[in-house]
């Protein structure tokens, strides 16, 4: 099952000298996406995860399915000004400039255990930022899931102490 041959790589996206891993071939291929989200919650199937924490937006598309199969819930994680309740918000740096995130803040009870899940880990400031934020409301981090790694960009090395899952590494 090499789920590599359901990516497309398209070169100088979104700028030169990126090559983008494009994962909607294989979301419109239904049997390979299925797979790909069955071998993605195989090994947390009975270790009572109660949620799923996503960032937008493919982390919805693939954590939404991970929380179904899982019978969990799901819990966006989303860019400023975007979820209608109150929110705790977290800013982290990029290689140029800041980003930032925002959860509600009434999303986790503290002390459940939780799953977190994206499409890909590059250099892993998208996935800290999100574990600040579900540990900040008490959230237990069980572990970190990705369709994709980009091993080169070295993200693991920041993330130690955490349980982390890959489909497929470049
Ligand atoms: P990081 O914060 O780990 O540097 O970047 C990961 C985030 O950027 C993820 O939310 C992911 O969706 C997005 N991302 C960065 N590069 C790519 C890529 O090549 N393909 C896809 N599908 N997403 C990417």
């Amino acid at each position: 099952m090499d789920f590599k041959e359901n990516i497309r790589v398209v070169a100088d996206f979104p700028e030169a000298g990126i090559r983008f891993k494009d994962i909607t071939t294989l979301l419109k291929d239904g049997k390979r996406f299925h797979q790909a989200i069955d071998a993605l919650t195989k090994p947390f199937k009975g270790q009572g995860i109660e949620l799923v924490v996503g960032p937008e937006a493919r982390g919805f598309v693939i954590g939404a399915p991970v929380a179904y199969a899982l019978e969990a819930g799901f819990v966006p994680v989303r860019k400023p000004g975007k979820l209608p309740a109150e929110t705790l918000k977290h800013e982290y740096n990029l290689e140029y400039g800041k980003d930032s995130l925002e959860i509600h803040k009434d999303a986790i009870i503290p002390g459940q255990k939780v799953l977190i899940v994206d499409d890909l880990l590059a250099t892993g400031g998208t996935v800290q930022a999100t574990i600040a934020m579900v540990e900040a409301l008490g959230g237990v981090v069980v572990g970190l899931v990705f369709l994709i790694e980009l091993s080169y960009l070295e993200g693991r090395k920041n993330l130690t102490n955490y349980n982390i899952t890959s489909l497929l590494k470049y």
